[in-house]
Protein backbone atom coordinates (compact mmCIF):
# COMPACT_ATOMS: atom_id res chain seq x y z
CA UNK A 1 0.00 0.00 0.00
CA UNK A 2 1.23 3.82 -0.45
CA UNK A 3 -0.07 6.54 1.17
CA UNK A 4 -0.24 9.39 -1.21
CA UNK A 5 0.18 12.56 1.14
CA UNK A 6 -1.44 15.14 -1.97
CA UNK A 7 -4.84 13.29 -1.25
CA UNK A 8 -7.27 16.01 -0.32
CA UNK A 9 -8.66 16.09 3.14
CA UNK A 10 -13.01 15.22 3.21
CA UNK A 11 -14.11 18.45 2.68
CA UNK A 12 -17.07 18.26 4.89
CA UNK A 13 -15.67 16.57 7.83
CA UNK A 14 -12.29 17.50 7.44
CA UNK A 15 -11.03 13.84 7.79
CA UNK A 16 -7.75 12.92 6.35
CA UNK A 17 -8.37 10.64 3.62
CA UNK A 18 -5.21 8.17 2.42
CA UNK A 19 -6.45 6.07 -0.65
CA UNK A 20 -7.83 7.33 -3.33
CA UNK A 21 -10.45 4.43 -3.86
CA UNK A 22 -11.66 6.04 -0.64
CA UNK A 23 -12.73 9.61 -1.83
CA UNK A 24 -15.81 10.12 -3.91
CA UNK A 25 -17.07 13.09 -5.13
CA UNK A 26 -20.28 14.64 -5.11
CA UNK A 27 -20.26 18.41 -7.19
CA UNK A 28 -16.51 18.66 -7.49
CA UNK A 29 -16.32 18.12 -3.71
CA UNK A 30 -14.21 15.06 -2.19
CA UNK A 31 -15.86 13.35 0.08
CA UNK A 32 -14.91 10.40 2.65
CA UNK A 33 -16.71 7.30 2.95
CA UNK A 34 -18.64 7.68 5.92
CA UNK A 35 -19.65 11.80 4.36
CA UNK A 36 -20.62 10.46 0.99
CA UNK A 37 -24.52 10.08 -0.01
CA UNK A 38 -25.32 11.77 3.37
CA UNK A 39 -26.45 14.60 1.63
CA UNK A 40 -27.87 15.35 -1.79
CA UNK A 41 -26.53 17.95 -4.27
CA UNK A 42 -28.83 21.04 -2.90
CA UNK A 43 -28.45 20.16 0.93
CA UNK A 44 -24.52 19.37 0.64
CA UNK A 45 -23.76 23.08 -0.97
CA UNK A 46 -25.61 24.25 2.25
CA UNK A 47 -23.40 22.61 4.44
CA UNK A 48 -20.83 23.86 2.75
CA UNK A 49 -22.13 27.18 2.79
CA UNK A 50 -21.61 27.31 -1.27
CA UNK A 51 -23.77 30.99 -2.77
CA UNK A 52 -26.85 29.05 -4.18
CA UNK A 53 -27.27 30.18 -7.77
CA UNK A 54 -31.15 31.09 -7.44
CA UNK A 55 -30.84 33.63 -10.08
CA UNK A 56 -29.73 31.66 -13.06
CA UNK A 57 -31.51 29.34 -15.54
CA UNK A 58 -29.99 27.19 -17.98
CA UNK A 59 -30.82 26.16 -21.71
CA UNK A 60 -28.48 23.54 -23.55
CA UNK A 61 -28.58 21.64 -27.27
CA UNK A 62 -27.41 18.86 -26.01
CA UNK A 63 -30.59 15.87 -26.73
CA UNK A 64 -31.83 18.43 -29.18
CA UNK A 65 -31.42 17.27 -33.00
CA UNK A 66 -30.13 18.66 -36.44
CA UNK A 67 -30.24 20.99 -36.95
CA UNK A 68 -29.47 22.14 -33.41
CA UNK A 69 -31.54 25.52 -33.76
CA UNK A 70 -33.35 25.19 -30.46
CA UNK A 71 -32.65 24.47 -26.95
CA UNK A 72 -34.00 22.61 -24.06
CA UNK A 73 -34.36 24.92 -20.98
CA UNK A 74 -33.59 24.39 -17.37
CA UNK A 75 -34.63 26.21 -14.29
CA UNK A 76 -32.18 25.31 -11.88
CA UNK A 77 -28.46 23.35 -12.59
CA UNK A 78 -29.94 19.92 -11.14
CA UNK A 79 -32.58 19.67 -13.29
CA UNK A 80 -29.59 20.62 -15.81
CA UNK A 81 -27.41 17.97 -14.76
CA UNK A 82 -30.49 15.25 -14.85
CA UNK A 83 -31.27 15.57 -18.14
CA UNK A 84 -27.86 15.03 -18.78
CA UNK A 85 -27.48 11.90 -17.24
CA UNK A 86 -31.29 11.14 -18.44
CA UNK A 87 -29.66 11.32 -21.74
CA UNK A 88 -26.42 9.89 -21.23
CA UNK A 89 -27.51 7.41 -19.00
CA UNK A 90 -24.37 8.40 -16.71
CA UNK A 91 -23.56 9.68 -12.95
CA UNK A 92 -23.02 13.20 -12.62
CA UNK A 93 -19.09 12.62 -12.22
CA UNK A 94 -18.67 10.93 -15.67
CA UNK A 95 -20.66 14.34 -17.36
CA UNK A 96 -18.72 16.86 -14.63
CA UNK A 97 -15.15 15.21 -15.71
CA UNK A 98 -16.08 15.33 -19.34
CA UNK A 99 -14.12 17.17 -21.82
CA UNK A 100 -17.36 18.74 -23.43
CA UNK A 101 -18.05 19.74 -19.56
CA UNK A 102 -15.00 20.89 -18.74
CA UNK A 103 -14.86 23.28 -21.73
CA UNK A 104 -17.95 24.75 -21.00
CA UNK A 105 -19.72 23.62 -24.09
CA UNK A 106 -22.92 21.92 -22.25
CA UNK A 107 -24.91 24.59 -21.26
CA UNK A 108 -25.49 28.48 -21.43
CA UNK A 109 -26.12 29.90 -18.04
CA UNK A 110 -28.59 32.38 -18.18
CA UNK A 111 -29.51 35.48 -15.56
CA UNK A 112 -33.07 35.22 -14.26
CA UNK A 113 -35.76 32.92 -13.43
CA UNK A 114 -37.45 30.76 -15.62
CA UNK A 115 -40.17 28.34 -14.42
CA UNK A 116 -39.81 24.97 -14.17
CA UNK A 117 -43.47 24.10 -15.81
CA UNK A 118 -42.77 26.04 -18.62
CA UNK A 119 -39.52 24.66 -19.05
CA UNK A 120 -41.09 20.90 -18.87
CA UNK A 121 -43.88 22.25 -21.47
CA UNK A 122 -40.88 24.02 -24.22
CA UNK A 123 -38.69 20.96 -23.41
CA UNK A 124 -41.89 18.37 -24.36
CA UNK A 125 -43.03 20.54 -27.23
CA UNK A 126 -39.45 20.19 -28.79
CA UNK A 127 -39.85 16.18 -28.97
CA UNK A 128 -43.20 15.43 -29.22
CA UNK A 129 -46.79 16.84 -29.91
CA UNK A 130 -48.03 17.19 -26.32
CA UNK A 131 -51.90 16.73 -27.11
CA UNK A 132 -51.28 12.90 -27.23
CA UNK A 133 -48.84 12.21 -24.36
CA UNK A 134 -48.62 14.64 -21.04
CA UNK A 135 -45.59 16.60 -20.86
CA UNK A 136 -44.09 13.70 -18.53
CA UNK A 137 -44.61 11.05 -20.66
CA UNK A 138 -42.91 12.79 -23.56
CA UNK A 139 -39.63 13.13 -21.45
CA UNK A 140 -40.08 9.67 -19.78
CA UNK A 141 -40.24 8.19 -23.35
CA UNK A 142 -37.69 10.62 -24.50
CA UNK A 143 -34.71 9.42 -21.65
CA UNK A 144 -35.86 6.08 -22.07
CA UNK A 145 -35.40 5.74 -25.89
CA UNK A 146 -31.81 7.86 -25.49
CA UNK A 147 -28.93 5.91 -27.29
CA UNK A 148 -26.50 9.10 -26.77
CA UNK A 149 -22.89 7.63 -25.68
CA UNK A 150 -21.12 9.08 -23.09
CA UNK A 151 -18.00 8.53 -24.58
CA UNK A 152 -18.79 11.15 -27.36
CA UNK A 153 -18.26 13.91 -24.16
CA UNK A 154 -14.87 12.83 -24.28
CA UNK A 155 -12.61 13.29 -26.98
ZN1 LIG B 1 -16.10 13.10 5.67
Amino acid sequence: MTLDASLPNCNLCNKRMYHERSISYQCGFALCQACDGKYDDQELKEKLNIPQKTNHYYSTEYGTSYPYNQCFYFANESDLMDHFQFLYKCTANEIEFSDDYKLGLMFTEHDGTIDKQFCDNHNASLIGTICRESVQEILNGFYENSDRDVSNLYE
